[in-house]
């Protein structure tokens, strides 16, 4: 693939794979495997973020290329946190009493195949005018919600207008205290990342930033340079990285992540063991997996360079954070 770097980003994401065709001209795929998974979980790679990839199976392509194993799936539960129970308006999650998760885009950049949200990622569930205003109309009605956590879908897709539109009626919301974007797009299409949407976010500061990366090879120069462009905009960054087996279960590879991100200006946040999703267990390792790691990374990075691991319970019943036995402190 050819560098991006000078496309715009709208441009970029025009230029998706998301055709079982266009994704056998690029990659070595079964083409039949493709079709079938991707008429249930809809395909999406844009031209970056398939630039980074360097082999078949490797840790980006299995994060992004439809598998089978998610349609021979028996276990797992569409919606494991229960989301939708506890949504009093729609794409309003409101698990925790301070807290609500307001899902205010249905587009990614690219579409991973062991998103939580993968019952509806793709699949066009509605965000529009109206879901706004019952969701700014909720969270002005309820006092108790001080912190607002942006997500989607992916929140930095919205157009500048609309995100500005949108945070200037939260700030106007008096007992909203922190907003926070969880977005994937510094990691899946840093163009993204312009002067302009920059110019945007530092109208409504104070404003905190939930990067997702995966995998060292994700933190390329253009990444970094967005990553860069946001904490220069005064912008707190945080990460989370979902534990995913083939991809990251290694503690050399998180261990050079976690410091990567530390270099990059972004602190790890959270490390999740991945939810009980349909349709992804093939990527769940074992949470004896994870706790070896956990203590592997423990002895080997500073604990600045250190995420909690946590497991997020079926039921809406909250990230619960694990630690190796013998390290509790
Ligand atoms: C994770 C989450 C939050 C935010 O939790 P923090 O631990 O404060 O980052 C809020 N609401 C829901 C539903 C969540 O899953």
């Amino acid at each position: 693939m050819k560098s991006s770097r000078a496309t715009a980003w709208t441009e970029l994401l025009e230029r998706s794979v998301v055709t079982p065709e266009q994704l056998a001209q690029v990659l070595p795929v079964d083409r039949a495997e493709t079709e079938e998974v991707s008429a249930r979980y809809p395909l999406r790679i844009n031209p970056y973020y398939l630039s980074l990839m360097r082999y078949p199976g490797d840790p980006i392509w299995l994060q992004v290329v439809p598998d089978r194993r998610e349609i021979e799936d028996t276990g797992g539960m569409e919606d494991p946190l229960d989301e939708e129970r506890l949504s009093p308006v729609p794409n309003l999650v409101h698990r925790y009493p301070d807290r609500v998760l307001f899902l205010v885009s249905n587009q990614c950049a690219t579409y991973c195949r062991f998103c939580n949200r993968k019952r509806k990622i793709g699949l066009g569930f509605p965000v529009d005018e109206s879901t706004f205003a019952q969701g700014l109309r909720y969270i002005a009605q309820h006092p108790e919600v001080r912190d607002v956590l942006l997500s989607g879908g992916d929140p930095l897709l919205l157009q500048d207008s609309v995100l500005d539109g949108l945070l200037g009626e939260l700030r106007a919301i008096p007992h909203v205290q922190i907003v926070r974007i969880g977005t994937r797009v510094p990691c899946t299409l840093p163009h993204r990342i312009t002067a302009s949407l920059c110019g945007v976010l530092r109208k409504h500061l104070p404003l905190y930033i939930s990067t997702h990366f995966n995998h060292p090879w994700e933190l390329t120069p253009q990444a970094k340079r967005a990553c860069s462009r946001l904490a220069d905009s005064g912008i707190p960054l945080g990460n989370h990285t979902v534990l995913l087996r083939g991809v990251n279960d290694d503690p050399k590879v998180l261990g050079e992540l976690m410091r990567a991100l530390v270099t990059a200006r972004v602190k790890p946040y959270y490390l999740f063991h991945p939810d009980l999703v349909k349709g992804t267990s093939h990527f769940r390792p074992s949470i004896t997996k994870g706790l070896y790691i956990m203590e592997r990374l423990l002895r080997s990075v500073p604990q600045f360079c250190l995420p909690d691991y946590v497991v997020d319970l079926p039921h809406g019943g909250g990230k619960v954070p694990l630690l190796p036995a013998d390290l509790r402190r």
